[in-house]
């Protein structure tokens, strides 16, 4: 559907950045503002470290009008009342518009957070317009029930909305991520504000002004920017919030638990960090299909993918073999360069501060006697930017750092396994359970192995696939509730249950 755009070359996408609008306000109530305070953050590209805008930053006060905003747009019930094929059309022309606006979509993301334009055109964009167009679909799908009553009575249990609903989400895919809660959210009547990362808001704060543009009443869908402390926090504090969906790390994550406990008792929803095993046994299919997919498991998007594969569960007889090829073909598999030019196909880190944490736990493996086969380092010629090689690991034992926490860049880590019970027990030795892989030509040991691993998501001889039906969330500390699929639509919902004496 973008294919046009995949067709256009450097010079292009040069010259759109150049021209590019950029808005740094707060969207409330269908317009753009300054902050109450006039206090701003600088949002900078990670590849010139040039200011590319100074974000207005939301305090209590802004907070407070945002959800004022949305908390009137629900009242009036001029979305949550409407009937659901007028809902459904606003979301169908949004998706439209989203496709008509993709070339800016695409800078502002790529500007912002260093993606390379092809993979918003391949990836993150077709995600949105998708995500958008089966919950619009889902809408008018959405049914309460009558239940089975003896004769002197009428029971029906109603779905409703909950509300305002805050959503608050990461960097390392702005607008995906974001639309995944925003949209089953006001597909199910709520209406939304938004605070997306800090790092990148920039294409979340033009999709709110398209909502607008397709139909959408003001203060259904406000974005306001700032800080996680302060702008994040006074929304997840917020008394008229009925619930929070956040996406982000694990300890911000447990914050937003404590939030709603110091507040209203607000719903709450959590997608959080991963350190996602992937799992190739020796009688696996292909193993040459199985390297390719190990190698875009982890190192996709510079390795900033809560559900990355940054572990490597080899079986010690095909160890040697799976070493060689995977070392062959990383080194040639991504392209770094100007996320701009659209033969790049591996980006910077989010920003330098990223790129020391990432540089840190380089240091960390080295140190704790894990063997570093390639990587570790800038790729030469770019010494500018936040740039850092696919990086490989091997002899890494499960307690070592770089096996427990979420690197959350290009570094994967093999841990030789002897065989398909001890992969499970090193799977399964994490606080984590975002998502996993088996790679096996035996289905019986492959669905064995799904019931054993603790993930909210098993992928059997792929890895990373998925499509808008799918939930996808974590098993223990990588959250709780679920995105895409029709569960998530009802997690945005209550049931009322009317008994009717007759
Ligand atoms: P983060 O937790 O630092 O920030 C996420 C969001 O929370 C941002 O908008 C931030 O401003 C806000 N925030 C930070 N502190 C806050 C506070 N005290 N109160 C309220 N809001 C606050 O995460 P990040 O660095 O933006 O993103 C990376 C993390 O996100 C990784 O751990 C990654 O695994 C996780 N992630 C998870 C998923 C998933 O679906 N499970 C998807 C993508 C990213």
């Amino acid at each position: 559907m973008l294919k046009h755009l995949l067709e256009k070359n450097h010079a292009f996408w040069q010259a759109e950045a150049k021209n590019v609008r950029i808005e740094t306000g707060l969207y409330i109530d269908g317009v753009y503002r300054d902050g109450a305070d006039r206090h701003t953050l600088e949002t900078v590209n990670p590849v010139s470290g040039e200011v590319i805008g100074e974000l207005a930053i939301a305090t209590k006060k802004d907070v407070n009008e945002a959800v004022a905003s949305a908390k009137q747009a629900f009242k009036t019930g001029v979305w949550s009342h409407i009937s659901p094929r007028k809902r459904m059309e606003v979301l169908f022309k949004f998706a439209d518009l989203v496709e008509k606006n993709a070339a800016k979509l695409t800078v502002l993301e790529s500007l912002d957070m260093g993606k390379p334009v092809t993979r918003v055109l391949t990836a993150d964009l077709p995600e949105v317009i998708s995500t958008i167009r089966y919950f619009a679909e889902c809408i008018d799908k959405t049914e309460g029930a009558v239940t089975n009553t003896d004769s002197s009575a009428f029971h029906y249990i109603l779905r409703e909305p909950l509300g305002v609903v805050a959503a608050i989400s990461p960097w390392n895919f702005p607008m995906m991520l974001a639309m995944w809660k925003v949209i089953p959210a006001l597909a199910a009547g709520n209406t939304v504000v938004l605070k997306p990362a800090e790092q990148s808001p920039l294409s979340c704060l033009f999709l709110a002004e398209l909502f607008t543009e397709a139909g959408a009443p003001d203060g259904v869908f406000n974005v306001i920017n700032g800080p996680g402390e302060i702008s994040g926090k006074a929304l997840a504090l917020h008394m008229d919030v009925a619930k929070i969906c956040f996406t982000g790390s694990t300890e911000v994550g447990r914050l937003m638990m404590v939030y709603a406990g110091q507040s209203n008792l607000k719903k709450v929803s959590l997608e959080c960090g991963g350190k996602s095993p992937q799992i190739i046994l020796a009688d696996l299919p292909d193993l040459d299909e199985a390297v390719d997919a190990a190698i875009a498991g982890i190192y996709a998007n510079s390795g900033q993918v809560c559900s990355a594969g940054s572990r490597l569960l080899v079986e010690r007889s095909i160890h040697s073999e799976f070493v060689k090829r995977f070392t062959e073909k990383a080194r040639t598999a991504f392209i770094p360069g100007d996320p701009l030019d659209p033969k790049t196909t591996m980006g910077p880190l989010v920003s330098q501060s990223h790129f020391n944490t990432v540089m840190s736990y380089i240091e960390k493996g080295k140190n704790e006697g894990a063997t570093l086969l390639f990587g570790g380092d800038k790729p030469e010629g770019f010494n500018g930017g936040a740039y850092i090689q696919p990086t490989l690991f091997d002899n890494v034992t499960s307690d070592m750092t770089i096996a427990r926490e979420e690197i959350f860049g290009p570094v994967a880590a093999i841990i030789p396994v002897n065989d398909a019970d001890e992969a499970i027990r090193v799977a399964n030795d994490s606080i984590y359970g975002l998502g996993a892989s088996v790679w096996t030509r035996d289905l019986r040991k492959a669905h064995k192995m799904v019931k054993e691993i603790e993930a909210g998501t098993v992928w059997v001889n792929c890895y990373g696939d998925g499509d808008a039906t799918q939930p996808f969330g974590g098993y223990k500390q990588s959250g709780h509730g679920r995105d895409r699929g029709m569960g998530c639509l009802l997690s945005y919902t209550q049931t009322k249950s009317v008994w009717l004496k007759l």
